[in-house]
């Protein structure tokens, strides 16, 4: 792999373990792991990241061929290795070597995942639903077939299209956002789309009320309120043959995009909960892929959901692989009954299904399950 290259040294006193540790996780990930741990090499998509042991430490390098993957290996190995060993001071600093030479080191800068945007206009899909239309430079990366970003938004959901900007995340010499200047909220959303064309991005928001940085970012948006987006990450659905698509409203976005990626062909089934009648919006689907939609009416947040995928008629052989798939998001109680059903009741194939939470009853993203809403 040729082209860019960074290089650090981790300081441990166990380094021996925190590369064996490391290793297993990025085999959990499905990345390819080569060589002793001693002399490990691990290919990632676009590029290489080798750890070599030395006394008292681990010899880090990085080789990518853009960027984007050199920042991205950066940030992960070091966020890794920092995360793996708490007690340890690494001391994990790069060094970047480009192909035409040494380039400027990264401290101080902006993450190279971060970009400034700015609000263009604001439609309301559904009652309980806002299409935020934002606009900026540097798009292009958010084109991917990840489409979820971490949007930073002013913790008091203000409009500010006349505030100064902000403090942005900044650079450390690990390689990590430094979040700890800026007084802004992360949460997590999906891309509905993305048109690079007009340097666009629609996010749907659920507007839950006016108490929390997200719901409360919705409702006020105006046209030139700034919010940083950094991203893609995640969120890839596994499609393989007949296919349940199950989540409520903050699902929506994901289920949309999936469904409009379908091939013509695609077969299964798609239950989707919301508040209640005026909450269905149209949705672009495969005719195999039927919508039904789960008003709660009152019910609990999920009770719904879960009763209608307990009843899916699922194909014979579903246990076999590639017979069938199933992916469900939701609030985090629910999703953690999804997966049971999925994977204990129904026996399908790990790596068949999934079902995550996208939001906790009672508690702020982000916050510790102690921790206040
Ligand atoms: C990968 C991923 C993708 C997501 N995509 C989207 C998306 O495209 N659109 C979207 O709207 N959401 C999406 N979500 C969910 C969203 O991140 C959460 O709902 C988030 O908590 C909203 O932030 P907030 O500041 O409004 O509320 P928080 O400050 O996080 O929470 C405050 C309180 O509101 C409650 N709460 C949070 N969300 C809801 C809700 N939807 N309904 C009722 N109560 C709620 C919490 O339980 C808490 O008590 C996604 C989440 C993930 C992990």
């Amino acid at each position: 792999m040729a082209g860019l290259i960074a290089e650090a040294r981790a300081r441990a006193r166990q380094p021996e373990a925190l590369v064996l540790r490391f290793r297993e996780h990025m085999a959990g990930h499905g990345l390819t792991i080569l060589g002793p741990p001693a002399d490990t090499r691990i290919d990632f998509p676009g590029g290489s990241a080798f750890l070599t042991l030395e006394p008292g430490g681990i010899a880090l390098r990085i080789e990518a061929a853009e960027p984007d993957r050199l920042a991205d290996a950066k940030s992960t190995l070091a966020g890794h290795l920092e995360a793996f060993a708490p007690e340890e001071q690494l001391g994990i600093v790069w060094r970047g070597l480009g192909e035409g030479g040494p380039v400027a080191g990264d401290l101080g800068r902006r993450p190279h995942n971060f970009r400034v945007a700015r609000v263009a206009r604001v439609v309301e899909v559904t009652p309980r639903m806002r299409r935020v239309t934002v606009t900026g430079q540097g798009f292009d990366r958010f084109d991917a077939e990840m489409m979820h970003v971490k949007l930073l938004l002013p913790e008091e959901g203000t409009g500010s299209g006349t505030a100064p900007e902000p403090r942005w995340p900044v650079l450390t010499a690990s390689g990590q956002p430094d979040f700890s200047d800026c007084a802004l909220a992360r949460r997590t959303y999906t891309l509905r789309r993305v048109d690079l064309a007009r340097s666009e991005l629609d996010i749907d928001f659920v507007t839950h009320g006016d108490g929390s940085p997200g719901s409360r970012f919705a409702l006020r948006a105006r046209p030139g309120d700034w919010l940083g987006v950094a991203g893609p990450g995640g969120g890839n659905i596994p499609l393989q043959g007949w296919t349940l698509l199950a989540g409520d409203e903050t699902a929506l976005p994901a289920i949309a995009r999936a469904l409009e990626a379908m091939p013509a062909g695609a077969r299964g089934q798609v239950l989707i909960e919301v508040a209640d009648a005026a909450e269905r919006q149209p949705l672009a689907h495969p005719p195999g892929m039927p919508v039904t939609w789960l008003p709660r009416d009152g019910a609990a947040h999920g009770e719904r959901l879960l009763a209608a995928v307990r009843a899916v008629d699922w194909p014979a052989g579903r246990d076999q692989p590639g017979t069938a798939s199933a992916w469900a998001a939701c609030e985090a109680a629910t999703a953690r009954a999804l997966r049971e059903h999925f994977g204990q009741a129904l026996g399908l194939p790990r790596g068949a299904f999934r079902a995550a939470g996208y939001w906790r009853q009672g508690l702020a993203e982000g916050a510790a399950e102690s921790g206040a809403a």
